[in-house]
């Protein structure tokens, strides 16, 4: 049986760069590192990141407010702060820049940059990677773990599981990470698609299908404002996205699935709703032959001021100067609250991330397994998740990094 001094189950993002600080700490002691990866490459989600530009982290990565689940996450993302992450790239070789809301690329806003110099660093450091490696279990073994996969067995003296969760299975990360970390002694609190689009009633939004609008976007129950996020929402066939809304979608698991939920949004965020009613009863007044609709014109895209005028009235048919103050008064407050019900959200193929995990309680602080010495576990199989802008990756990189440094510290 092939024996090494510590395997890494994975090789996404968490997994090449706890590899890559496993290799940096080994420094000259001869210490054997593996990534196994069940894809026939590595690195194939960091492909699909960023629309392919890849988001590496962003500026902002180090406040605790962009990160959901196990408040433990914050102890982590200090050790490495986004600067760090940088400089890691850097040293890899990569220039970066910053864009809009502190998201940072690389240069290039090419993915297969940052893991082409991920793959070279890792192979210039010998890190050995087993791709076509399906790990089907993990055994507490002898000496170690052994590690068990049709394409072979192995016997690891330490293991870092970083196998992902369970969003965008496409690229690999199909949940299996939970169960090998179960096996091990592991709970995992539930999981529920994060960063997706919600589900609404499609006769409401089939005729804004294509539409694309800024508004402020709160998740609300029982008429009460839950979560608030700003952006672009865009309207499909039979479901609300955009940024603002994916930060928005993990509400819904959170709250386990609530009936009466919806999101209500404020399509003029910079005008009170009392100076709304003003502006739009100066532009009845000045255009008296227009219609609802019609006048909405002005203020926004036609198809969604033919249904907000709907929303509002009923119909759209009314002239302009037919329209009553009380008529201008729901329109404007149906301006700032256009309400549609929430109706679940898509599932893990639409997910970019997923909430819920193995909670950081049953690791110690440098994400050594409590249940399991010599263990390790990173990534998004934990229970962390983080807002749309770079958070994510930066979670994965911060996490891995702990991992990797930490294993190959004891294995010294
Ligand atoms: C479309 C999309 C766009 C995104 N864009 C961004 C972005 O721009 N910025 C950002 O911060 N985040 C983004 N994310 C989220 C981010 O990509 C993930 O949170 C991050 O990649 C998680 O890293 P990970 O290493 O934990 O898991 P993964 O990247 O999922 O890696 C896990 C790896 O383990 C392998 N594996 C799984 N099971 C086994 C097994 N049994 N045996 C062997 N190998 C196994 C998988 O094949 C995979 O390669 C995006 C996600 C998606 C889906």
């Amino acid at each position: 049986m092939q024996k090494v001094d510590l395997a890494v189950i994975g090789g996404g993002a968490s997994g090449l760069a706890a590899a890559l600080a496993a290799a940096e700490a080994a420094q000259t002691k001869k210490i054997s590192i593996a990534v196994l990866e069940k894809n026939p490459r590595v690195g194939k989600k960091l492909l699909l990141t960023g629309n392919g530009h890849c988001n590496l982290t962003n500026r902002a990565a180090g406040s605790p407010s962009h990160y959901h689940g196990d408040p433990g996450a914050l102890a982590v993302l200090n050790r490495f702060p986004p600067e760090q992450i940088l400089s890691l790239f850097q040293k890899l070789g990569l220039l970066c820049r910053e864009l809009d809301g502190g998201r940072i690329y690389p240069y290039s806003l090419q993915a297969p940059s940052a893991l082409n110099l991920l793959r070279r660093g890792l192979e210039q450091r010998g890190v050995k990677t087993l791709c076509g490696f399906d790990v089907k279990s993990v055994r507490k073994a002898d000496g170690g773990f052994q590690i068990s996969s049709p394409a072979g067995e192995l016997l690891a003296r330490r293991t870092i599981l970083a196998a992902g969760g369970a969003a965008c299975p496409r690229s690999g990360s199909d949940g299996c990470g939970f169960a090998l970390a179960e096996a091990l002694g592991h709970s995992v609190t539930p999981t529920y698609p994060a960063l997706v689009p919600v589900k609404t009633d499609p006769v409401r939004v089939r005729p804004l299908k294509g539409v694309r609008c800024p508004a402020l976007a709160s998740f609300r129950l029982g008429g009460k404002s839950v979560r608030t996020s700003g952006g672009e929402v865009q309207f499909t066939e039979s479901a609300l996205s955009g940024i603002c809304i994916f930060e928005l979608s993990r509400c819904f698991g959170e709250l386990r699935a609530p009936r009466d939920a919806e999101i209500s949004l404020d399509l003029f965020p910079e005008y009170p709703g009392k100076k709304l009613e003003q502006m739009l009863c100066a532009a009845a007044n000045g255009n008296r032959a227009l219609s609802a609709p019609e006048l909405l014109e002005g203020f926004l895209p036609k198809a969604l001021g033919i249904e907000l005028a709907r929303y509002a009235l009923g119909g759209g048919s009314k002239q302009a100067g037919a329209l009553k103050p009380e008529d201008l008064v729901r329109l404007a407050s149906a301006a700032k609250q256009f309400c549609f019900p929430v109706r679940g959200t898509f599932s893990w193929d639409r997910a970019q991330v997923t909430a819920g995990g193995v909670p950081l309680s049953e690791l110690t602080g440098q994400l050594e397994s409590k249940k399991c010495p010599g263990l390790y576990l990173c990534g998004e199989l934990l229970d962390v998740d983080g807002d749309c802008g770079g958070f994510n990756l930066n979670w994965a990189w911060a996490s891995g990094l702990t991992a990797g440094k930490a294993a190959v510290h004891r294995l010294k």
